[in-house]
């Protein structure tokens, strides 16, 4: 079996270090907002070419508390995607803030014009885009819309750590980036964490409090915050274990995608190639069959010991959680349900060999829809 994510071939490589730095937590006998999580932000906002770092509980956390950090609360539109995790929606709908989707185009990333369209015809001051499977956006155009519109801007970074647009890394845009820790994320823990990312000294501070309770100087309260921290654990075993190893894992990332763009040429399969201009992080692999065939190629590939996914079966405004609350669609979201219907996600992680790769590309090739 050929698995989505190899924990066990992750471990083996970063087990010695992991232990190290739990042993160095366990006798620091200090365990929540202590020196691992301070070095941790500082190396974290170094790689990423931000002045901060801001460690959270995870990277819903990081978006919502980003939104609230750049003013957005209840009653807000906010324009995001139709396709992606839950829980970029889920930050904007616990703030009590309105979802306005946009369609996406055929690589599943949300369309800046439509957007450009949508935020000239409806009241929107907040803007959550989202790198999906690591691609980057157009980092231009977005950054010509938060000029035009003075758009307050959370980019949703959590597959995108160490994407780049023509050079310039995704995260840099938006006032905030939030990114998550979720262990098969490319930057990924051993359990839940996050963080929030910015150029502003004062977003950098409103983070600090709104994540421990909204505390300014101890035990007095101006806000009210969240208990939502990066635990000394986590942070140590990424920062000795992960964050070094990161450019290589991307490498190993980018080779695989690359043998897949090489080698699967198949009548019935869509390999799209990553936007142009994207350095992609290549979290996903996303390929497209067509919705009537995709249930007996999910079939084909587990028969021939691949272990496939879906990233997403649902467009997110046809979740059952966002019936009887307030969201809006700015025109329809064709695309993104079309992309719904037919996305796969093949294997793509730094452990996979170039056997397995090529054992992939030859079930792919070896599939017979009709
Ligand atoms: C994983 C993910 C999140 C949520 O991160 P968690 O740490 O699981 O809360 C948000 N947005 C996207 C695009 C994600 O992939």
């Amino acid at each position: 079996m050929i698995p989505a994510n190899d924990f066990r071939r992750r471990w083996a490589e970063v087990g010695a270090d992991v232990m190290a730095a739990v042993e160095r937590v366990g006798q620091s006998g200090w365990y929540v907002l202590g020196d691992e999580v301070r070095l941790f932000e500082q190396e974290l906002a170094g790689y990423w070419g931000l002045s901060h770092a801001v460690g959270v509980g995870s990277g819903l956390d990081a978006i919502e508390i980003g939104l609230r950090i750049l003013g957005c609360g209840p009653g807000d539109r906010v324009l995001t995607t139709p396709l992606s995790a839950f829980a970029t929606t889920l930050a904007i709908v616990r703030l009590g803030a309105v979802p306005v989707f946009v369609d996406t185009d055929e690589h599943g990333l949300i369309d800046l014009e439509r957007c450009w369209n949508a935020v000239q015809q409806l009241d929107i001051r907040y803007f959550v885009p989202v790198h999906l499977y690591g691609h980057s956006l157009d980092l231009e155009a977005l950054e010509r819309m938060r000029e035009e519109f003075d758009l307050q801007i959370v980019e949703d970074c959590a597959q995108a750590v160490g994407a780049r647009f023509l050079g310039r890394a995704t995260g840099t845009v938006g006032q905030i980036a939030a990114t998550s820790f979720y262990p098969t994320k490319n930057l990924g823990a051993m359990g839940d964490g996050g963080a929030i990312l910015t150029n502003n000294p004062a977003s950098d501070e409103q983070a600090r409090i709104l994540r421990s309770y909204g505390e300014t100087e101890r035990y007095r309260h101006e806000q009210l915050g969240y208990n939502s921290r990066l635990d000394e654990m986590q942070a140590a075993l990424l920062r000795q274990a992960c964050l070094p190893r990161l450019p290589q894992w991307l490498e190993k990332r980018r080779a695989i995608a690359d043998a897949y763009l090489a080698g699967i040429h198949h009548p019935a399969v869509t390999v799209p190639e990553p936007p142009e201009g994207s350095e992609s992080s290549w979290h996903l692999f996303p390929i497209h069959v067509a919705p009537a065939h995709r249930p007996a190629f999910l079939d084909h590939l587990k028969v021939s010991g691949i272990g496939a996914g879906i990233h997403y079966p649902t467009a997110i405004p046809d979740q059952p959680a966002l019936a009887g609350i307030p969201w809006e669609m700015a025109g329809d979201c064709g695309t993104a349900r079309r992309l719904a219907a037919s996305e796969v996600s093949l294997p793509i992680h730094p452990y996979l060999t170039r056997e397995e790769v090529d054992k992939v590309i030859a079930a792919v090739q070896a599939w017979q829809p009709f």
